[in-house]
């Protein structure tokens, strides 16, 4: 029976992967569960599954959450810290482990995953645009399988020939989806004065809160161009982005003779999530079936990358290689988080990252350590972006 370690297991997608588990006690185990500083959803989590570890990012909370369990769940054992999250994401006492955490926190236990070999399901995006090379690699080294759980990257890998990327099985090219976000259909001046709450108001997918405001920039779909060619060995040249504001269809292959092939579904993670677990199985996920005559339409458009920059940011960091990319994902983290802080308006997201883009023009970074360097430098050039906007260099 597969032993799964779920990092993130608090936020959206780690809460899906559990609903999915719970209907499948006597297929997988579940051996470690982490969270950031969750003291009370985690200690839930663990009174409900006794993993064996729980590991808390935050060091004061792991010592709350280690007095909790002495009384509420003693068989778990609280590991804290980066090398907690590190040790549950490598150690042989797991087989799956479901990389979960947002933002450039995933990097770390993704990679250590990745490198001893697990199967990884792949949510936390970040972690592949800020070293795609090095996860890619490291996957390959130890024969670890990476396997994507992002909605469209999901529908991509059903969509393909087993085992082959584009460059293989005459595939022209990948048509990512994109709902188009909140705020699809406003104008430029409406989108000067959104607020956190609205562009975390997503029609059709509840997620947290940093990509949310992704999804609302389509800055999530800039990091998912980067995604797909890494996953599919592709260059940005053969992925496109397709408004779809229903997202029914989750993603697309076209072929050289001319076919597509779609995967469609309700929206709900628990498809992907199940998906990845069973692979190449296939198991109940909890979501209900497709009812297309409800759905009743389902409609197209180009993208807008003239009022939603950050996706022409994405393809450009793309075609520039991973250090960009590397330095893009982290402007993008420092201007998210000051816009969900309400010290930046929603249209300055792009320019922060556009600017810390031109003031820095990294090499391809070899190692973990060269990566983390490239996030740090790329942090605090953003971070002066954002306390004088009138600063731009290059
Ligand atoms: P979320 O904010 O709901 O949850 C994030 C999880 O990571 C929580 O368990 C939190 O405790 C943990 N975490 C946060 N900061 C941490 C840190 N510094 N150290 C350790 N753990 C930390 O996020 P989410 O929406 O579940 O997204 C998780 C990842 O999956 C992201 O990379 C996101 O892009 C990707 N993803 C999410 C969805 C979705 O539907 N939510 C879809 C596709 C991809
Ligand atoms: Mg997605």
């Amino acid at each position: 029976m597969p032993r799964v370690t779920v990092l993130g297991a608090t936020g959206s997608v780690g809460v899906s992967t559990l609903d999915v588990l719970a209907r499948h006690r006597d297929r997988f185990e579940v051996v470690a569960l982490t969270a950031n500083r969750q003291v009370e959803a985690l200690t839930a989590q663990c009174e409900a599954w006794h993993p064996a570890f729980a590991v808390m990012a935050d060091p004061i909370a792991a010592e709350r959450l280690a007095a909790v369990l002495r009384r509420r769940a003693p068989d778990t054992e609280v590991l804290a810290g980066e090398a907690g999250l590190a040790r549950v994401a490598s150690m042989a006492e797991t087989d799956y482990v479901m990389a979960a955490i947002v933002g450039a926190a995933g990097l770390v236990p993704t990679l250590a995953a990745a490198r001893a070999g697990k199967r990884v399901l792949l949510a936390n995006k970040e972690a592949l645009v800020m070293s795609g090379r090095l996860l890619t690699d490291a996957a390959r080294a130890s024969g670890a399988e990476l396997l994507p759980i992002d909605s469209e990257h999901n529908a991509v890998y059903q969509c393909l020939p087993a085992g082959g990327g584009p460059s293989r099985g005459g595939v022209r090219r990948i048509v990512l989806t994109a709902s188009g976000g909140p705020f699809r259909t406003a104008s430029a001046a409406t989108l000067a004065t959104v607020t956190p709450q609205q562009a975390c108001a997503h029609p059709n997918w509840v997620m947290g809160r940093k990509i949310s405001v992704d999804s609302a920039t389509m800055m999530n779909k800039g990091l998912e161009v980067i995604e797909a060619c890494w996953l599919f060995d592709t260059g940005p040249d053969r992925v496109e982005v397709l408004v779809h504001p229903q997202s029914i269809v989750h993603s697309m292959v076209e072929y050289e003779d001319g076919s597509v092939l779609a995967q469609l579904g309700n929206p709900d993670m628990r498809t992907p999530i199940a998906h990845a677990l069973a692979w190449p199985e296939r198991v109940a996920s909890g979501v209900s079936s497709l009812d297309l005559a409800a759905v009743g339409r389902l409609d197209f458009e180009p993208a807008d990358s003239v009022r939603f920059p950050c996706l022409r940011l994405g393809y450009q960091a793309a075609a520039m290689g991973s250090g960009a990319s590397c330095v893009l994902n982290a402007a993008n983290e420092v201007a998210v988080e000051a816009f969900l802080d309400g010290r930046l308006a929603f249209t300055r997201i792009p320019e922060v990252i556009e600017s810390t883009l031109a003031d820095h023009a990294p090499g391809e970074p070899e190692t973990l350590d060269a990566v983390l360097d490239i996030d740090a430098r790329a942090r605090a050039g953003a971070l002066e972006h954002l306390r004088d906007p009138g600063r731009r260099v290059g």
